[in-house]
């Protein structure tokens, strides 16, 4: 068997056409949706996601707000940026880019956005939302596989769905929202018995472990579906990193009957779904 490539690229253009159709709309009636970016310190990959993200908004007709603080800036600078940026109108969604630098409490300044920009989804008020059937912002990352199962299956009902990874960012929303569309739901983590037991089981497996290449091709039940969460950098030929996913992919697409690349798959959707939540804050304020 050669699996089908779930191209999140492709998904992930589609959205954003329909995304950027809705904002013109929006825009007529004077509303022009914006995103607030707050970057702290240099991290590299944090700055690579910040500018991709820049651009689709851009590309998507919204407003984009970056607001880069030094590696230095202490908690209270940050809470103050974050409480303007929460009063100030044109701003519909509020991301503040994680991992932030050691000495601010990440939990504290997720808390301080309003939840009603909390366009990552992390407030506590949106999770309680999440986990109990309520309206409201997802966070963008889960929400992307989710749509990229459902690119496979329209229904995932009834499914046996594997998530491997409990993050608070990935692993367990997305189990959330696998619950909420009806699957049956594991989530395996590091201390789980037998993983690749579990996997097996799995008609839908999506990894979030942060492990370059663990899921091997055996761990892989026949024509499952499989969404590669991770990404890691791998040494490549000459040295040269490469990205790779936690799936080990060529091995895993002679046995699933889909899967997302990495690059390629989650990534794209990722940001997609950063627009659409910052469209549904614009559209319900
Ligand atoms: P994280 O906070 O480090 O969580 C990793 C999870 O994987 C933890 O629950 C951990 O278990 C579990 N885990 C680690 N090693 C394991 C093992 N050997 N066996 C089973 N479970 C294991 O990571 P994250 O933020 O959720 O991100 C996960 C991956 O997704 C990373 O590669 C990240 O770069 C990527 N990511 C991609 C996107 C995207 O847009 N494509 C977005 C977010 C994250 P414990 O809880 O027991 O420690």
């Amino acid at each position: 068997m050669t699996a089908r490539i779930i191209d999140g690229k492709i998904l992930a253009a589609e959205l954003r056409a329909t995304i950027a159709t809705e904002v013109r709309t929006l825009a007529a009636r004077g509303v022009v949706p914006g995103l607030a970016a707050v970057l702290v310190g240099d991290n590299p990959a944090s700055e690579i996601y910040v500018r991709n993200k820049t651009k689709a908004v851009q590309e998507a007709g919204m407003r984009s707000y970056d607001h880069r603080l030094p590696g230095t800036a202490g908690e209270a600078e940050l809470l103050a940026l974050v409480r303007r940026l929460n009063d100030d109108p044109q701003v519909h969604g509020i991301l503040v880019q994680l991992p932030l630098p050691a000495g601010i409490d990440a939990p504290k300044i997720i808390a301080a956005v309003d939840p009603a920009k909390d366009v990552d989804g992390f407030h506590p008020l949106n999770v309680g939302k999440l986990n109990t059937n309520l309206p409201g912002l997802v966070p963008c990352t889960p929400l992307g596989c989710i749509l990229l199962a459902k690119a496979v299956h329209p229904s995932l009902a009834g499914m046996e769905a594997v998530v491997i990874g409990r993050s608070n960012i990935v692993g367990k929303p997305l189990a959330q929202l696998l619950l909420r569309e009806n699957a049956t739901v594991t989530i395996a983590h590091s201390r789980t018995s037998d993983l690749p037991a579990v996997c097996r089981r799995a008609d839908l497996l999506v990894a979030a472990a942060g492990r370059a290449e663990m899921v091997r091709g055996d761990w892989i039940k026949r024509g499952a579906t499989v969404i590669d969460v991770g990404i890691n950098r791998s040494a490549g030929e000459g040295g040269k990193a490469r990205l790779v996913g936690d799936v080990a992919f060529a091995e895993a697409a002679k046995v699933a009957g889909a899967i997302t690349p990495v690059p390629g798959g989650v990534g794209p959707m990722t940001i997609a779904c950063l627009l659409a939540n910052t469209l549904q804050a614009a559209q319900s304020q």
